[in-house]
């Protein structure tokens, strides 16, 4: 391949040149390089085109996802195509990723490593989500690009744990690696990555696509909650020699899934898989059953699989019912005890929580001073799953007098103590009591 060399010049399409200051790292596909473009950083994705079954489909393709732009905001998408060097090699333009994202790999790992500027040296740095609802947030989102990126007809093709970057305070995601995208139903030739990959992909039955994204969507995000690979179990530990012929087996054709309720072949093995033991039990059923469905009918029959709209509600759901005790214990509602029907009770300390009922979903939100809920909520066509739209706070003059602040942009007619409605406008707020009743424009909620 060409590879290219600091301070070389690459001519863009359509015109212009970048300047190439740096290499950001490497993969099967080729090389990213840090360029300056037009007085900006940019990153150039620069091709191996030798091991391109077809450079100039490939190249016609990122062309045609250049010109009809990202499905979203959440996506590191292509942005300028460079002009082929003499032997046909070329590459691309796309935003740099932004400091505050961390990478998926890097999550899962809970650590990146970093070089000591002064000694040389690479140091381990702890990568770990502020709070169960940013963890959460993240999943909600990468459930989201996905919703958007297959409505536009589009498939990913090679969803693994090198695509994603997360902003671990927030849950905010950005897809990179966007290359690969095609029109569902066509492919220039991707896999996927072992482990990720729709059984009859690995099988050699089908080729990427809308339905086996499906699948490797919910592998990413099995991994992701549960900290572990939703196929690796017993079964797969036992097998000593894993070769290709055993990748093919345990991710083809014989794949269990650790929690198969039907087969008990494949669990996990205390000491090597503690995580998935450990999250398994803290996961409403709700969450579980998903994955059941995903990784036992969802195997071999794809219109099986959670289609990405599902998996956005049960995450927001499993957002909202999270709840942050005074004393330390922040868990799932599922973690709490049911003192009545509207009522949740801290196992640990005893303090009870209220809960919120919205008119657009069937369960409740439990209210305790930083609970919040977000633009997605109030508004069903909002794809804002980080805006927060109210929060619970205490009354600065008055404390133990609690009241939900209007976080969003817009006012909302409240139902006050005196039994008579206001408007409550951006940045004000309403005490919490009895008979609340907030009207959010189509949306209400009330205690
Ligand atoms: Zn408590």
């Amino acid at each position: 391949m060409t590879e290219l060399s600091i301070g070389q010049e690459v001519e863009l399409e359509y015109g212009g040149k970048a300047t190439v200051a740096g290499v950001i790292g490497s993969g099967g596909q080729g090389t990213v390089y840090l360029v300056d473009y037009n007085g900006m950083k940019w990153a150039l994705k620069w091709y191996d085109i030798s091991k391109m079954k077809d450079p100039a489909a490939f190249k016609n393709n990122i062309k045609k996802n250049i010109s009809d732009g990202a499905p979203s905001n959440k996506f590191l998408w292509p942005r300028y195509l460079t002009k082929d060097m003499p032997d046909g090699t070329f590459g691309y333009l796309m935003e740099l990723k932004p400091e505050s994202f961390d990478s998926f790999v890097d999550i899962l790992n809970t650590y990146r490593l970093r070089v000591d500027p002064l000694t040389g040296r690479a140091v381990k740095e702890p990568v770990r989500f502020t709070d169960l609802k940013a963890m959460v947030t993240a999943v909600i989102n990468i459930a989201n690009a996905f919703r958007q990126l297959h409505r536009a007809g589009k498939s990913y093709q090679d969803l693994n744990d090198g695509g994603f970057f997360i902003n671990v305070d927030t849950g905010a995601v950005l897809v990179c690696d966007c290359d690969n995208i095609a029109p569902d139903g066509a492919n220039f030739g991707i896999g996927g990555k072992p482990g990720y990959m729709a059984p009859e992909i690995v099988r050699g039955l089908a080729k990427p696509d809308v339905q086996t994204d499906k699948y490797s969507l919910a592998v990413v995000l099995f991994k992701l909650l549960f900290r572990g690979d939703p196929m690796e179990g017993e079964k797969v530990i036992k097998d000593v020699c894993l070769t290709e012929a055993a990748e093919l087996k345990h991710y083809g054709a014989e794949a269990v899934f650790v929690y198969d309720p039907d087969n008990t072949t494949n669990r996990p093995v205390r000491g090597i898989h503690d995580n998935v033991i450990k999250f398994w039990r803290m996961y409403p059923d709700y969450i579980k059953d998903a994955f059941i469905q995903s990784f036992t009918a969802g195997l071999t029959d794809p219109n099986k699989r959670i289609i990405e709209n599902e998996w956005q509600k049960l995450f927001v759901r499993l957002r909202t019912e999270i709840i942050s005790c005074t004393c330390g214990r922040t868990n799932f509602t599922s973690m709490f005890e049911k003192q009545d029907s509207t009522t949740y009770r801290c196992p640990k300390c005893g303090m009870t929580f209220a809960t919120l009922e919205f008119s657009n979903r069937d369960y409740r939100m439990p209210l305790y001073i930083g609970s919040k809920f977000y633009e997605c909520e109030i508004d069903d066509n909002s794809d804002d799953f980080i805006s927060v739209a109210g929060e619970l706070v205490e009354n600065k003059l008055k404390p133990g007098v609690l009241g939900i602040r209007n976080c969003s942009e817009r006012s909302w007619n409240v139902k006050m103590p005196d039994g008579k409605y206001y408007d409550v406008l951006p940045g004000k707020g309403c005490p919490i009591w009895q008979g609340l009743e907030i009207d959010f424009g189509g949306v209400t909620a009330k205690i």
